[in-house]
């Protein structure tokens, strides 16, 4: 089966890892030409508006995807009306903009933080009269790794931070007081069917991630399973979703959801028994889901702006990297190291993962683990 993807970074790379033992072929649309992608397809090196390219993958491919969400979604409608595309672009206009995707939140009975639309100075004096403060107001649209945020802490923080995201149309919502972030990431076929993952556990810092661990037996499991079910059913989605949640006591506030493969979701390489890059293919091509049982305990440690040895890597036990053949930048995710508990328990596999943190330069995060149970 041939399979178009509009985008060309690491997740499209590693769906066409995935995708070769399903014997699956694949072409990234990439404005790109250092896609990283481009080695394991065709690469029809193109902006997302080239009608032309839009085409030729269309022609080529029998069905299509994208991954990242910063793509206007009229740019995949029009590949939509040529092809089957999953997830759908109506999904992909409630996942990109953060208000109608709150709103989206709200209407199933998800919980969120307080939020009010911003599109002036004064719309942001007014809403935090309503949402109070400290607060966060992020842009509409394009936001990712912290990008397109400013944090409020006084009512003298306004003007600044309205400056800083660009004046733009954006939300604000009230800061909340987590315990831990957690998200949740599922797949839905064709046919309906939905296949859930254990719990991730995230760490981020300045923005960006950092680390992941898998949270098997987490005890809200099911009820961060029906909050994702609402999702996936009202938009009659295809696909893998992702939705970061923020743990407050025995209860979950929605922060966001991505319609694509997600980087919480890159210990489900080694750590689960389908990995979510091949049941986004399963979904999207219109197999069964493969199971999502996680048999041990698993994490996922990012490596931004710089790659290490993978002789020392390989010297833990149980641990996997992975390059997606990207320079050093710094900020940039140049790859993740995967580890998985190879059965000499808990205590080792924390002891390995605090040696891997320290490797990756998250000195600060080796100490404050709180140790998997
Ligand atoms: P986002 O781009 O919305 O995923 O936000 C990036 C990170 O900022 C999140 O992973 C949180 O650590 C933090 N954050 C975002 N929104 C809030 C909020 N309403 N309350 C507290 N922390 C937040």
């Amino acid at each position: 089966m041939n399979v178009g993807i509009l985008g060309g970074g690491q997740l499209a790379q590693m769906m066409a890892q995935a995708g070769a033992k399903l014997d699956m072929s694949f072409m990234f649309l990439c404005p790109d030409p250092q896609a990283c992608a481009a080695p394991f397809g065709q690469h029809l090196c193109a902006p997302f508006e080239d009608e032309e390219a839009k085409r030729q993958l269309a022609e080529w491919a029998d069905v299509a995807t994208y991954e990242f969400e910063n793509i206007p979604a009229e740019h995949v409608a029009s590949l939509e009306q040529q092809i089957d595309l999953h997830p759908s672009s109506q999904a992909l206009a409630v996942a990109r903009d953060r208000l109608k995707e709150k709103r989206c939140f709200r209407a199933l009975g998800i919980p969120t933080a307080e939020f009010m639309p911003v599109d002036t100075l004064d719309d942001l004096k007014e809403a935090i009269a309503v949402v109070g403060l400290p607060a966060i107001l992020k842009t509409r649209t394009m936001g990712y790794d912290g990008k397109g945020q400013a944090v409020l802490r006084r009512p003298e923080d306004l003007p600044d931070a309205w400056t800083q995201v660009g004046e733009v149309p954006c939300i604000v919502e009230s800061m909340v007081e987590f315990t831990r972030e957690l998200s949740i990431i599922a797949t839905r076929s064709r046919t309906g069917e939905l296949a859930f993952y254990p719990l991730s556990e995230n760490h981020h810092r300045e923005g960006i991630l950092r680390l992941s661990l898998s949270r098997q037996g987490h005890p809200q499991q099911s009820t961060a399973q029906s909050l994702i079910q609402r999702l996936l059913n009202e938009l009659d989605y295809v696909g893998v979703l992702a939705l970061e949640l923020f743990q407050v006591g025995d209860e979950f506030y929605a922060n966001e959801m991505a319609p694509r493969v997600h980087n919480t979701g890159h210990w489900t390489i080694e750590g689960a028994c389908t990995s979510q890059f091949e049941n986004h293919l399963r979904a999207i091509s219109g197999m069964p889901l493969g199971a999502t049982d996680a048999p041990v305990q698993a994490a996922m440690v990012n490596l931004i702006g710089l790659l290490q040895d993978e002789t020392t890597i390989r010297e833990f036990p149980g641990a996997t990297p992975h390059f997606y053949g990207k320079t050093e930048r710094p900020g940039r995710k140049v790859g993740h190291i995967n580890l998985v508990d190879n059965g000499d328990g808990l205590e080792a596999f924390n002891e390995r993962l605090a040696g891997l943190l320290q490797l990756a330069g998250e000195n600060a995060l080796a100490e404050l683990l709180e140790p998997a149970k």
